[in-house]
Formats: C-alpha cells, structure tokens, sequence
C-alpha cells in the first residue's frame, strides 16, 4: 500500500487539516513554504495521467481554494502544483494538489 494510503488509513500519523469520505488534506513533512499542503483523493489513483473522475478533480481544486482561504493565503496567493511523472519529480504515487504559500514564492516558468 503507498504511504499516502497509509496516512488515509491513519496509519501513518499526519497533520491533517480537511477530511471528507473523499477527501483528506494534511501538512507536508518538509514544507517548502510556510504555507505547504497536500490534497489527496482518498481512493488511490497514481497520478494525473490515470485521473478519469472529473468531479473529484474539481473537488480537489475547490477544495484547494477552501484551504487557501482558510490559511489566509487568498489575497495574498498562491500556487497549487501537481508533479506528475519523473520530470516533474513525483516522488509519491497517489495523486496529490500541493497548495503552496504564505511567502513570495519562486517562479518555475
Ligand atoms: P511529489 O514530489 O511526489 O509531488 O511530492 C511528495 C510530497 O510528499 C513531498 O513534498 C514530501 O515532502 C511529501 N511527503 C512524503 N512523505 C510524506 C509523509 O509521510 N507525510 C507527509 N505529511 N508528507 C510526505
Ligand atoms: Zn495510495
């Protein structure tokens, strides 16, 4: 089982911020912002490429956008990435939203 499985099945402990039966929000381990969350579907789907329910993407984007009003980052901004395949560095095999902010962010492109 993957380990973002584990952290759904609470196994593995995490900072969780949003659950619902679909979805489950937790810190990341090493944020690379002072505002660094993940935003998971909690049925495992390995990455974007095998992504086929178009209303659990949108309640992961809409989910994100909670959050980020929630972490008082609206205004002030943010990004949400989804690393998908090795160039993109996905480490982590199940289908996740980073939602990053809460300081001047870097630009990738
Ligand atoms: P990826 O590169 O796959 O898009 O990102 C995976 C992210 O998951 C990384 O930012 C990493 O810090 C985070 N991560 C990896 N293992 C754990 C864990 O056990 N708990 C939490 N909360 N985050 C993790
Ligand atoms: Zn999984």
């Amino acid at each position: 089982m993957c380990i973002f499985c584990q952290i759904v099945k609470k196994e593995i402990p995490s900072q969780i911020v949003y659950e619902d039966d679909e979805i489950l929000a937790f810190k990341d381990i090493q944020p690379k912002a002072k505002v660094h969350l993940l935003i998971i579907p909690k049925k495992h789907i390995n990455s974007l490429n095998e992504a086929k329910n178009e209303e659990i993407l949108g309640k992961l984007l809409l989910r994100a956008k909670e959050l980020a009003k929630e972490f008082k980052i609206s205004k002030s901004g943010y990004k949400i990435v989804i690393n998908t395949g090795k160039d993109a560095g996905q480490v982590i095999f199940h289908l996740h939203l980073h939602l990053l902010g809460g300081e001047e962010l870097k630009s990738f492109f």
